[in-house]
């Protein structure tokens, strides 16, 4: 595959274009009463390549809120510390349900589908608040370290607006705890599950920060091996299954590429050993996943050819 002779500037400015019929068709998170405030019309979209070249276009470095993606850099960050643990405690099969969704853990005895659901996120945040009594500090510390952004932080103002109305998410650590599958206490897991969703990054900062599962567990931004690479192929793997909840079979099949979105309209998307592309459009499909994101990936892959198909 050669990336030099793709424009990718060009093609970037074409669909920054051709999504503007997108819009206004649907509306960003309102669950989450401090997200529904975000204009829904942004539209930003990064791209690194495996030689280092980055391309972005619109708001590419305007700051929104990392939401679930932030599941896909705890994953990172447990199994970077070699914590293989977490397999007894989450399933990894796509749940074909919403991201927070209760039904399967009643019958499934607790032990959530996958890592990239609401249920199997938390069950990774008390793996790393069980290990450190400061996880919501180095959770921070491990996402700047990727994507190389000291001013990456915890929106107060958002963790605390999820945290007034969590009740879904609160229903799941309860049921959870019922069969064992939680350890910490509730009060102080949700203080690190709901700061970690409130991240803030850009376009341009996720681009960087994935670029371990482009890279085989290295990461260009820290100079650094963080994971092995046998376990970026793994998280590849779980991203193109179980990465945008019940919509997983439709993105795949539109877009073909390993990715996770998050409720505040930011997907990051890798090509193996080529780029990561990050988009960020806050107006939401009834999944929960950017519905302009979704076309502006959808659009990238088509007039690069360039997915894992
Ligand atoms: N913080 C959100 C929640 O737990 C994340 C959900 C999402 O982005 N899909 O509900």
């Amino acid at each position: 595959m050669t990336l030099d002779t793709i424009d990718f500037s060009g093609i970037l400015e074409e669909i920054k274009e051709e999504v503007f019929p997108f819009f206004g068709k649907s509306k960003q998170a309102d669950y989450i009463p401090a997200l529904a405030k975000v204009p829904g019309d942004k539209f930003g979209m990064a791209v690194r390549t495996v030689d280092g070249q980055e391309f972005v276009v619109g708001d590419a470095k305007e700051d929104f809120s990392i939401q679930s993606i932030s599941k896909l850099f705890t994953l990172m960050q447990v199994l970077g510390l070699g914590d293989e643990d977490i397999w007894p405690r989450v399933g990894r099969e796509p749940s074909g349900t919403a991201f927070n969704s209760l039904v399967q853990l009643e019958y499934e005895q607790g032990i959530p589908r996958n890592p990239f659901i609401n249920a199997g996120a938390i069950v990774v945040t008390d793996i790393l608040a069980g290990r450190s009594a400061d996880a919501s500090r180095r959770i921070v510390d491990y996402y700047r370290m990727l994507s190389g952004n000291e001013e990456n932080r915890p929106d107060e103002e958002v963790a605390i607006s999820e945290k007034e109305c969590g009740y879904r998410n609160a229903a799941l650590a309860n049921l959870m705890c019922s069969f064992g599958n939680i350890h910490t206490p509730i009060a102080d897991l949700f203080d690190v599950y709901f700061r970690q969703c409130a991240l803030t990054t850009s376009c341009l900062d996720l681009a960087r920060a994935a670029m371990p599962l482009v890279c085989g567990g290295y990461s260009p931004i820290a100079d650094e091996q963080v994971m092995t690479s046998r376990d970026a192929k793994r998280i590849n793997a779980l991203l193109l299954t179980c990465g945008l909840y019940d919509a997983v079979g439709s993105f795949a099949y539109t877009v073909g590429l390993p990715a996770k979105s998050g409720v505040g309209g930011g997907i990051v998307a890798v090509l193996p050993k080529a780029f990561s592309v990050a988009v960020w459009s806050p107006e939401l499909d009834r999944y929960g996943n950017s519905f302009v994101g979704g076309k502006a990936l959808e659009l990238f892959t088509t007039k690069t050819d360039l997915s894992i198909f």
